[in-house]
């Protein structure tokens, strides 16, 4: 099947959407992206996804070629069009096309805005939250505004590499000994009844999964430390899990080949998996 993809204003078949060989996303990265997931034909934490998306631009002083209610729209006929039920929408801009220039053309040059959909059936029933995934550390090698969502993801890919290579699921990685996150989601430790997650700064992409699900587990009376944790701390813990828009809250049972706590998933992460599937199905619009 063809999906109905968006780029510039029009809404084409997937095979008819292009883009300039001198788009500044494809010579410099220039672009900032988000993912939001679609469960039961509707958007789970738009608004959070719109607010990180305009963040983005701020921060890299890009141009928004669309007003939040307009994306809305785009969002939503996009999972018309193609008849979401379960899955996501990826969403890019760019600074736009200009002759090859490190420095960022003149004002008034147009952003590129491309969307387009990817059907993911069984999303929020996926057999790894019954089994957990496995994670290796390895050395966080990005930049260092992982803040602001670009779409210049080549080291994490290259750590996803690393992690099916060594046989695992995914990489957490591991600066000053720390760990920041993992290559595409928020990574937390479980402690007791105490849930640790890095703090928000530079280091990390601000989760808006993570946003929710700590809320959720303050609310649940849980305690949350947002500091930064070791490696040695995450193989002594009871419970590891990791949070995205398209795993929502993930068990992990293994690090570095040795088990997590008992090596299957703990019950803080799937309460939490629980709650926010719950509430965030009930907010979607
Ligand atoms: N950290 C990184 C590095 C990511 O790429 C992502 C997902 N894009 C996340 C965290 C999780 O963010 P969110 O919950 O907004 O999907």
């Amino acid at each position: 099947m063809t999906r109905t993809v968006y780029v510039n204003g029009q809404y084409l078949p997937e095979d008819q959407a292009k883009v300039s060989i001198f788009d500044r996303g494809f010579l410099f990265a220039d672009g900032v992206y988000e993912v939001t997931s679609v469960l039961d034909g509707k958007l789970i934490d738009f608004a959070g996804h719109a607010k990180r998306l305009q963040r983005s631009l701020d921060e890299l002083q890009m141009a928004n070629p669309v007003t939040e209610e307009e994306l809305l729209e785009i969002h939503r006929e996009l999972v018309r069009a193609n008849g979401i039920e379960e899955g996501l929408i990826y969403l890019q801009i760019t600074r736009g096309a200009a002759d090859r220039d490190f420095a960022y053309p003149a004002a008034g040059t147009q952003p590129t805005i491309v969307l387009f959909t990817q059907a993911k059936p069984g999303l929020a029933d996926a057999p790894a939250a019954k089994t957990g995934i496995k994670v290796i550390s390895i050395e966080d090698q990005r930049w260092g505004r992982r803040d602001i969502k670009t779409v210049q993801l080549l080291y994490p890919s290259m750590g996803k590499m690393m992690a099916k290579a060594a046989g695992a699921d995914d990489a957490w990685m591991v600066e000053d000994g720390h760990v920041t996150e993992g290559t595409s989601n928020n990574a937390y430790i479980v402690k007791g009844n105490t849930i640790v997650t890095r703090h928000l700064g530079t280091e990390i992409l601000h989760g808006i999964t993570r946003a929710a699900v700590l809320r959720f587990a303050r609310e649940a009376q849980m305690t949350v430390e947002e500091r930064p944790f070791t490696v040695e701390e995450a193989k002594a813990a009871d419970e590891a899990f990791i949070t995205s828009a398209s795993s929502f809250v993930m068990p992990v049972v293994e690090m570095d080949g040795a088990p997590i706590g008992t090596g299957t998933p703990g019950h803080v992460t799937a309460r939490l998996r629980e709650i926010y599937l719950d509430e965030m199905r009930k907010a979607a619009v």
